[in-house]
């Protein structure tokens, strides 16, 4: 029997991941795989709150450097991450695992409204929780959502899913001989100006003591080894 090293984890899945080979939107058949993974770990007897993302659909950043106001635009990818949660609670569905989306701009007939103390009993009941619309904030992003989630339910550590092994000290993508570090301290992450998440996630995680585990998504299985504490991917901590 495996035995996970986390009671309750708070797993951030960038909007990027759900494009599968494409660069846009959501493809069927990656959501359905992560899905099945989060299955698998749920039947380890993990809590499991999910952040979710949509750098896939709209990215407030890029609209309003082509002249779109910022505020107007970061609603519109607060918008997307909702539409990426709702694929990944029917997918979840579909395999008999309990759901609720809790969304941090009020849409009532389409999902719950954040509240923190709902979200948590949902999970003491066993249910995945997918917080959508990020923080409800324009000029935020889902990777800070992600940190103030995990503080607010007690999450004991954020799992960032990606499409790269880990945090290197170059773009892999760009640059064949980057290296690939396995711990770095928080402090590390910000003075080296490593994009694996904006400052103000990182020092959020800093101030409460979240570590953080960045890994790649595309290697199956992958969700299930860092939760029964193998090690993959990139370590941040204090
Ligand atoms: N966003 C926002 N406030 C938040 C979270 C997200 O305004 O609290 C907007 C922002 O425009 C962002 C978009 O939603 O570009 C999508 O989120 P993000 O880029 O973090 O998604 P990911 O990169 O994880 O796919």
């Amino acid at each position: 029997m495996m035995k996970p090293q986390y009671r309750r984890i708070l797993l951030k899945i960038s909007g990027e991941v759900l494009t599968g080979t494409g660069s846009y939107g959501i493809d069927p058949e990656v959501i359905r795989e992560i899905a099945q993974e989060i299955k698998e770990v749920k039947a380890l007897g993990v809590e499991i709150a999910i952040v979710i993302g949509g750098g896939n659909i709209f990215r407030g950043v890029a609209a309003s450097s082509k002249g779109m106001d910022r505020a107007s635009a970061d609603y519109m990818g607060m918008l997307a991450t909702v539409l990426n949660g709702l694929a990944l609670q029917d997918a979840l569905e579909k395999m008999d695992v309990h759901t609720r989306v809790q969304t941090a701009i009020e849409m009532r007939e389409v999902a719950e409204s954040y509240i923190r103390r709902r979200a948590i009993r949902h999970l003491e009941k066993g249910r995945v929780v997918i917080f959508v619309g990020g923080t409800g904030n324009p000029y935020f992003t889902t990777d800070t959502t992600a940190s103030l989630r995990a503080m607010e339910i007690g999450a004991e550590v954020i799992l960032k899913a990606t499409k790269v092994d880990g945090i290197y000290d170059a773009d892999p993508l760009l640059h064949k001989e980057a290296k690939k570090y396995d711990e770095l301290t928080y402090f590390e992450v910000l003075n080296k100006r490593l994009k694996v998440m904006d400052a103000t996630a990182i020092s959020l995680c800093m101030d409460h003591h979240i570590p953080i585990i960045v890994f790649n998504l595309k290697n199956p299985g992958n969700i299930k080894r860092v939760v029964i504490g193998e090690t993959v991917g990139t370590k941040v901590r204090g």
